[in-house]
This record gives structure tokens, C-alpha cells and sequence, in this order.
């Protein structure tokens, strides 16, 4: 489904991606770790076109996708969440959903979803309540969304996503700042969602969610892939346990 092949991207003098290849299979939930500025959201914004890669490329069920623009990724059913909870607070869950919408080539947030077409409206509005159904939100869809739980926040996001149907999911720490029970609903929503189709790549630090979640990982460090396999591989690797100094990577599951 996606294929990273000798990823770079250069900042100036830094490289925060730095030949990363790895591959993803349709159907399956991959972990991205690695500590703070090992490259993991730079790696998420080139797979997307927020910021394409600087060399290498990247490709989409075969086609090549490198330089295309963010919102042609998307129409290709690529679809996102943001490391930071990025919501409209004073507007209902629904609003916010119907935003994952515009993505598609619109300009501005609130301006372009005023601008739309009646029917087009219509349309976006129904496929919003779908996806708020699909994980759960549906009785909240008219509550503002300020007024949601940090880990319904969080859903949320992953409904606004969803909007378009994306075949490929990328979370960007999904789990950050949730309590245990909200790690566990998400933890149920995200295995269902791969159930119904949906591949995942998802960045998270909290080990026991993703050793729980994840059939495979990739690890990177410093820019680079340190390297890829099922959680019990990763858990015994010599080098990441090495880069992980100090974080337990022997725990059971979340
Ligand atoms: P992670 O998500 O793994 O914590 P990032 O991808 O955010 O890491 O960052 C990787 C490295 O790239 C860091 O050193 C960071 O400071 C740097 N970086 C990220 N974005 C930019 C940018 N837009 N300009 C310059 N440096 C950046
Ligand atoms: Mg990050």
C-alpha cells in the first residue's frame, strides 16, 4: 500500500530523515517510535506532501506520489491527525468533522465550508455524522467540541480523518495525554477501524499501547531507521533497547 524508499528530507544542515525505507502491507497497523526528534513527524508530514521528501521516494499502491501536493495525497485516500489536538472548540463535533472535508482542495477552514454548495454541504454533512457514528460521537454531534474529554477530543480527530473514507490512517500520537481508560477505547476503535479496512501508520511513545496495538514497528533515531520487525523483535533489539535506555520496553499489554 505505501512504500518509503531512501527517504531524506534536509533542513538546512540537518537531516531529520535520513534514508528511511520501510514498507506497509493493506490491512495492517504499523508503529513508528523513536525518541523525541528521531525524524517521526517529519516522516509523517513527506508521506503525506505537507512537506515532500528532499530525496527519495515514496510511493501510494504503486504510484508515485514524492512531490505530489497534500491535498492530491488525500484524494488518494490518505488522511491524517495532527501530534497537537488541532480542533475548533467553539464549534459542534459535527463542524468540526465536516472540516475533514475541505481538505480536499479548499483554501481556508470555516470560509470554504460556508462557501460550499448546498448539495455538497448536504453531502459532507451526512458523511460527517457517518464517521462521528463509526467511532462512537454520533449522540455528542451537536455538543461543542471544547466541551469533549481530552480522549474524545481525540476520537474526534480521528473522526474529522475519516471523512472521505481514507484507506490509509496516520495518527501522530494519538494517546498523548490521555488517561488509561481512554487509552483502552482508543486502543478498541483503532483495531476495529484496521478490521473494517483501514491501514494504520501511528507514532506513539506509551510502549504498552503500541507493542499492544501494532503488528509491526519501525524504529528511528536521529534521522534514520534503527530498526524494523514484530514487538517481540523490536523489544529484544540490542540497538533499541540501547535507545530506549531506561524506558521498559518488558511490560505486558496496556
Ligand atoms: P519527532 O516527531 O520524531 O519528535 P520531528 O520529525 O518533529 O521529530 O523532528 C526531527 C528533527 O527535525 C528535529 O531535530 C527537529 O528539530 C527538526 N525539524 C522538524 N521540523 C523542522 C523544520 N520545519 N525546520 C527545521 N527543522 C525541523
Ligand atoms: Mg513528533
Amino acid at each position: 500500500m505505501l512504500e518509503v524508499e531512501r527517504a531524506v528530507k534536509q533542513f538546512g544542515g540537518l537531516r531529520a530523515v535520513s534514508d528511511v525505507s520501510f514498507s506497509l502491507r493493506a490491512g495492517e497497523i504499523l508503529g513508528l517510535i523513536g525518541p523525541n526528534g528521531a525524524g517521526k513527524s517529519t516522516l509523517f508530514n513527506l508521506v503525506t506532501g505537507v512537506s515532500p521528501a528532499t530525496g527519495g521516494r515514496v510511493t501510494l499502491g504503486g504510484q508515485e506520489v514524492t512531490r505530489l501536493p497534500a491535498r492530491q495525497i488525500h484524494r488518494l485516500g490518505v488522511a491524517r491527525t495532527f501530534q497537537h489536538v488541532h480542533l475548533q472548540p467553539d464549534q459542534t463535533l459535527l463542524a468540526n468533522t465536516m472540516m475533514g472535508g475541505y481538505a480536499r482542495g479548499r483554501a481556508g477552514l470555516l470560509a470554504s465550508l460556508l462557501h460550499l454548495e448546498r448539495a455538497e454541504e448536504a453531502a459532507l454533512h451526512h458523511e460527517a455524522l457517518r464517521q462521528l457514528e463509526r467511532v462512537g460521537l454520533g449522540p455528542h454531534a451537536y455538543t461543542l467540541a471544547g466541551n469533549l474529554a481530552l480522549g474524545q477530543q481525540r476520537i474526534l480527530e480521528i473522526a474529522r480523518a475519516l471523512v472521505a473514507d481514507p484507506t490509509l490512517l496516520l495518527l501522530d500520537e494519538p494517546a498523548a495525554g490521555l488517561r488509561y481508560g481512554e487509552k483502552l477505547e482508543l486502543i478498541t476503535l483503532l483495531r476495529r477501524l484496521r478490521d473494517e479496512g483501514v491501514t494504520i501508520l501511528i507514532v506513539e511513545h506509551d510502549m504498552n499501547l503500541v507493542m499492544t496495538l501494532v503488528d509491526r514497528l519501525v524504529v528511528m533515531n536521529s534521522g534514520e531507521k534503527l530498526a524494523e520487525g514484530s514487538p517481540d523483535e523490536i523489544r529484544a533489539h540490542p540497538a533499541v533497547r540501547e535507545a530506549y535506555l531506561g524506558v521498559d520496553l518488558e511490560e505486558g499489554a496496556a
